[in-house]
Parts: structure tokens; sequence; C-alpha cells
């Protein structure tokens, strides 16, 4: 038997109609590369009506992706709406990847046209030759001081818009499961994987940030994603934003620290998320300004620094909260509360819970798999593998035809991770099992920067680990077995890399050794250069 309600697709849509008519007055706020511009939800909706006619213009078929590289901004969040209210596919690209990377993910998603914020185009623009699908490539002026290329292809966003009528119907997506957005993640070898959110997904995760016992986000607050738009959508938080009206404070390519804390000081901020190291860059600049005004200060990404989270709470009263989540995950799974159990424990143990990735929201199941394949006891010191499932979370990667490795013969994400639960549910991340080094909140595949290295013809083998680091939460470290006789130095290494991989790739410490350890089945040993190097090289202060 069948119930009897109303089969109301959970769509963007849904978000859009909201904040148009229920929020029209709240602000939206973006820095700029020359100053800041404030505009209405009301304006950006009307802009949004705008774009969509626009997309139309320009000719994009529905579904087709849509690829955008930019900073966190008003025009971005137009794009978060028009795309996918319209059937299109949101694609967001990180342009600090390395290019072959970039090439293939635009490659590989077959984007037809592109968005580029004016200031990425010396990044963006010398690539636009060997992009194989996008007919046009769309600029949104950021006030930087750029150059246009003088190229058919190129159009500015706002004459864009100036050029078409509002679109004055009603978006509707009738099936909830139509592809929304795309976001790219590493993998652990080969090129970098799609995941396709669907409106449904990323409806329910945009309602599972309000809840009060995952961030409480709320028509008071002031949100301000420092975590890039390009990133897992910003966590959520912009769509979060728009269902329960709230401020947004966008800080565009305004993103060094010194500007980071004077927008949260000007728009009195409430709420705010970003990965570890940009908490760090922030926190020699705490006693200089107000930030009374914050609620709640999300770290995730990666593990909190506990002392970190001690100056934060004796400089602006208010600790770190850690969260836990994966590209594949859409990414918030796991949020720390302090619930009735913890009401007894002193300050320091309570910072220690809110410190940690806490207990999976609501919708989403976790289990913990022991070596011999079966689950552990949530007693919060029996460590396996972390496995995910629920309607956030994703069921395979673009272009696999059924789930790879990734996930398991009943459907869960694999995430990587390995961890423990206690009696409470709460997760605890003590380890990783998949070869990446997570640096300032972004990947480093390490196989592919060995593979790097190894293309040098002076090098024998190469393997990187990835070691703690004050700054970036981890940077890699490679270890060099050099073919006699070539002389080879670390700065040469550093000098090959330089044509290979992404600068922030390029590891500050090589080591030379004359064999690489193995394993028996003849791989890398990593976790036995780890500990060589723990013994060898105390972490860096
Ligand atoms: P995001 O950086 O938004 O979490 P990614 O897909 O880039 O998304 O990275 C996900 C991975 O980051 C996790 O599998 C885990 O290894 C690491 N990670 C995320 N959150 C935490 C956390 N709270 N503590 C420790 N590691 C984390």
């Amino acid at each position: 038997m069948y119930g009897l309600m109303q089969e109301h697709a959970l769509a963007l849509p849904l978000v859009f109609r909201r904040v148009e008519q229920y929020f029209g007055h709240k602000r939206v706020v973006t820095g700029r590369v020359d100053g800041e511009s404030a505009v209405t939800w009301a304006d950006v909706c009307a802009r949004t009506r705008r774009l969509a006619a626009a997309l139309d213009r320009l000719g994009v078929p529905s579904g087709a992706r849509v690829g955008t590289f930019g900073w966190n901004s008003q025009r971005h969040v137009e794009l978060y709406l028009a795309v996918p209210c319209t059937g299109r596919v949101l694609h967001t690209i990180n342009h600090r990847l390395f290019h072959e990377q970039i090439r293939y993910i635009v490659d590989d998603a077959a984007d037809d046209v592109l968005f580029v914020d004016r200031s990425l185009l010396p990044t963006v623009w010398p690539l636009a030759e060997s992009f194989r699908s996008p007919r046009h490539v769309v600029v949104m002026d950021d006030g930087a001081d750029v150059p246009l290329p003088d190229d058919p292809r190129i159009v500015g966003y706002e004459t864009l818009l100036a050029e078409v009528s509002l679109f004055d119907g009603e978006f509707s997506i009738a099936d909830e499961n139509t592809a929304a957005a795309l976001c790219y993640t590493s993998g652990t070898t080969g090129n970098p994987k799609g995941v396709l959110y669907s409106h449904r997904s990323m409806v329910l995760h945009a309602l599972l940030l309000l809840m009060t016992d995952t961030f409480g986000i709320s028509e008071r607050d002031v949100v301000m994603p420092v975590v890039p738009m390009f990133h897992v959508n910003a966590w959520g938080f912009p769509y979060a934003a728009m269902l329960c009206g709230a401020d947004l404070v966008l800080p565009g390519p305004a993103m060094r620290p010194a500007e980071l804390i004077t927008q949260m000081e000007r728009h009195r901020v409430t709420f705010t998320g970003a990965v570890p190291t940009v908490w760090r860059g922030l926190e020699p600049l705490l006693a200089d300004h107000d930030l009374s005004s914050l609620r709640m200060i999300v770290c995730g990404g990666g593990a909190v620094d506990d002392a970190l989270s001690r100056s934060y709470q004796q400089a602006i009263g208010i600790p770190l909260t850690n969260a836990w989540g994966m590209t594949e995950t859409s990414p918030v799974v796991t949020v720390p509360r302090l619930a009735t159990v913890h009401d007894d424990l002193d300050p320091d143990a309570q910072r220690a819970v809110i410190g940690s990735p806490g207990l999976a929201v609501p919708l989403t199941e976790l289990r913990v798999i022991g070596e011999d394949g079966t689950e552990v006891a949530w007693d919060g010191s029996t460590p396996g593998e972390l496995q995910a499932a629920g309607p956030t979370i994703a069921a395979r990667y673009v272009g696999e035809e059924r789930p790879g490795p990734a996930f398991t013969d009943d459907g869960w994400l694999r995430t990587g991770d390995v961890a423990t639960i206690d009696g409470h549910g709460y997760v605890r991340i003590v380890d990783r099992t998949k070869d990446l080094v997570k640096s300032g909140g972004e990947w480093i595949p390490s196989v592919e920067l060995e593979g790097a290295i190894m293309a040098d013809p002076r090098v024998a083998e190469a393997a990187v680990i990835g070691v703690e680091h004050p700054r970036w939460g981890e940077r890699p470290v490679a270890y060099v077995v050099p073919k006699p006789g070539t002389g080879l130095t670390a700065d040469d290494v550093r000098e090959h890399l330089t044509s290979h991989v992404a600068r922030w790739w390029i590891p500050e410490q090589v080591i030379f050794i004359s064999e690489i350890p193995k394993t028996a089945t003849g791989k890398f040993a990593k976790r036995q250069l780890r500990l060589q190097h723990r013994q060898d090289i105390p972490p860096e202060e």
C-alpha cells in the first residue's frame, strides 16, 4: 500500500522560490579585487532569472555541464541557482589544480560553456586552446586588472545579462534524481573522479545543515563560507543560507588572512567554515579584531589541533567545531555537538568533543569494518575502515557503469579513513588507508607525485609520504633513490617537478636513500617510511 502524500520533487527550484519569496530583503556581500559589493537576495534572484535566459540564449542544452572557475562571489551564487534550476549541471572546478588535471576534468565533464572570474583568466585562458568542448568562455569581472583576450569565444557576464530579458516562468525539475552539480576529487591513482550530485541530495544536504544539532543555521545568521565554492559546493553553506534566508558574506578573491578577518568583523559574521590552514592563518590576528558576533567556526576537511582551538577559545570565546566529510558525501556527514552526556565534562574535555568529528547527521549511516571484514564494536578504541551510506552519499563515480572499488558489494562508500566510534556514536579519525597527502585542505596523490619524480631519468625510485606540518596540516616528503653517478641534488628534483606538477605539490623535503623499503608483495612500505621519518626528523615547529 502506498501513502497518499503529494509527490513533490525535492529539487533546487524549491530553494530558489523560498529565498525569492521570503528573503528578498536580506543581503549578499562580495569581496572584490577593488573593494566589495553588497546587494539583496532579491537582486540575486532577479539576476538569476536573467542568467537562466542567458543560458538559453547561449544555446546550452538541458543536462549540459556548465563549468565554473570562480571565487566565492555573488555571480557564483547566481550560477549555483540558474544552472541546476534550468536542468543544466553546475560543474565547479578547482583552479589550483595542475594544468593536466584541469584539462582532463574539463574534457571528462565535456563542459559546454565555462564561466571564469577575470582574476583567474591568466590561469584558465592558456589552457583554453586545448579544451575540447567549451563553446564560450564567459568572463565575470571581479575588478582584476587582467586584459581580455581578443577571441570570439569570450563573452562578458554583464553584457550577457544585459542582452536578455528576465526568464519569468517558474523553474521546475520534475524528477528529483536529475543531476544538479558535479565536483571532481582526487583518486589515489589515475585521474580525478567525478561525483555527480542530484537535486534530491542537494536539498536534503541543505536541510541537514539547518538542523539545531548540525550547524543550526538560521535566518538570524550571517554566513561566510571561506571554504571555496569550487570545493564540494562550499560544503553546502550557500544553499543552506538561501533556504533559511541568512545573509551571505562571500570573500571573493580577498582571501588573505587580514582581508578575511576584516570582512568577518565588518559584517558581524556569525557562522563560518574553512579548512584548518585558514584558521591557523587567522590566529595571530585575533587579538586585534572584534569577532564577538561569531557563534560557530567550522574547521573541517582535516583534524582540529587542540592548541589552535584553545587559542580561539581564549581570544574570542569559542573553540573550533570540527566536522568530517568528503566530496563523495556532499560533504557533511559528522558534526560534534555537546550532548547531555557531556554535561559533566570539564571545559578542556568539552573542547575536545567539539574538536573531534562528532556523530553522523540524520539520514546517514556509518559503520567501521575491521581487517577481518566484519563490523567492529562501537567501543571508542577498535579501529577499522569507516564506511557510509545514505541519500547524500555517492553511489558511484561518473563514467563507472557499476560501482568500483570505492564501494562495497552492499552499496556503502569506503571512505579510505580509519576510524573508531564510541558508544554514543562519536567518530574519531585515526589514520588513512588512501595514499594521499592533504596539504592546506587540498589533495596531493602520492602515487602521481612519485610518477612525476621518477619521470626524471636520473631517478631510480621514489616514494612519497605525508608528514604533519604546523601550517599546512600535512606536506609531502619525497624519498628518492638516485641513479649512480648522476650527482642528483634535492634542488634538481624540485626543478624537474616545476614542469610536471602544481607548485604547491613540490616537496620541501627531498631525502636521498639507497633503497626504498618494500612490503612482502613488493609495494613501497609507506608505514615503515613514515616511522623512519618520525625517528629521523621530529615534526617541524
Ligand atoms: P573535504 O576536504 O571537504 O572534507 P575531500 O573529499 O577533499 O573533502 O576530503 C575528504 C577527506 O578529508 C576525508 O576522507 C578525510 O581523509 C579528510 N578529512 C575530512 N574531514 C576530516 C576530519 N574532521 N578529521 C580528519 N580528516 C578529515
